[in-house]
């Protein structure tokens, strides 16, 4: 299937998720995740309109990232980059001032690191708080409750913009398992919106992937984050 038919079928499912719900298909965001695939197939998708990159290791992002920064030409549009893995501290500097977003900030260290690395560059960079909402050992992201306490330890870090939260559901959870899990984040977001007395910044939802990003958009989310179903994988190409 060629990526063009790929975007209308994934437009069609999530027009159709938000009418289900009460919402508008605008207010969702595709984000393309290329992770599986080459540098070719990650211009193709660029060219067929996916506005929204996202990768999760920068060793993998590099080839794509300087190939199409040297190849767009200048009044033609950039994508967006959202970097979605885990971030080690080491890698900050290579993912600051490329990533426009951030979906993995879960710890204060982490965020320093953006921070100093966003001051010497000039620029403020927009995150995602990541949110374990499972529970899961083997997940990413601070528990709902160490979020307050995270917020504000971010205000003495004004380059970082917190602008929404992020989680995943649990590998191979039934539906409505996974349902629960984006619900809480909903709610989540919304308690602390309702808590910060019109101050706070967290409006955005990143959250389903290609196998639950319908369940995601029923239950709120802002950005999704697809692969698979988009994209593709090594095997499509
Ligand atoms: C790989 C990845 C995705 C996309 O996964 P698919 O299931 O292929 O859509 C989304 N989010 C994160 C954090 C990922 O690592």
């Amino acid at each position: 299937m060629s990526i063009n038919d790929r975007i209308q079928l994934v437009q069609q499912a999530i027009a159709q998720a938000a009418s289900r719900s009460g919402r508008q298909a605008e207010d969702v965001h595709v984000i393309g995740v290329t992770k599986y695939v080459s540098v070719a197939r990650t211009v193709e998708a660029v060219k067929a309109g996916v506005i929204h990159i996202g990768e999760n290791r920068w060793q993998n992002a590099k080839d794509k990232w300087d190939f199409i920064h040297e190849h767009t030409a200048a009044g033609q549009a950039m994508p967006i980059w959202h970097f979605i893995g885990s971030l080690q501290r080491n890698k900050v500097k290579d993912v600051v001032g490329k990533f426009q977003y951030i979906h993995s900030l879960d710890r204060l260290s982490l965020a320093e690191a953006i921070h100093e690395q966003a001051e010497k560059l000039d620029i403020s960079v927009k995150c995602f708080i990541q949110i374990n909402i499972s529970g899961e050992q083997s997940k990413q992201g601070m528990s709902a409750a160490e979020v307050p306490q995270f917020l504000e330890e971010l205000k003495a870090l004004p380059r970082i913009i917190p602008i929404g939260l992020m989680t995943m559901a649990p590998l191979e959870a039934e539906t409505e398992v996974t349902r629960i899990v984006f619900r809480q984040l909903r709610e989540l977001r919304d308690q602390l919106i309702a808590q910060s007395k019109g101050e706070c910044t967290i409006t955005e939802l990143s959250m389903g992937m290609s196998k639950d990003f319908t369940i995601a958009i029923e239950e709120g989310a802002t950005f999704v984050r697809l692969g698979t179903i988009l994209i593709g994988t090594e095997e499509d190409e």
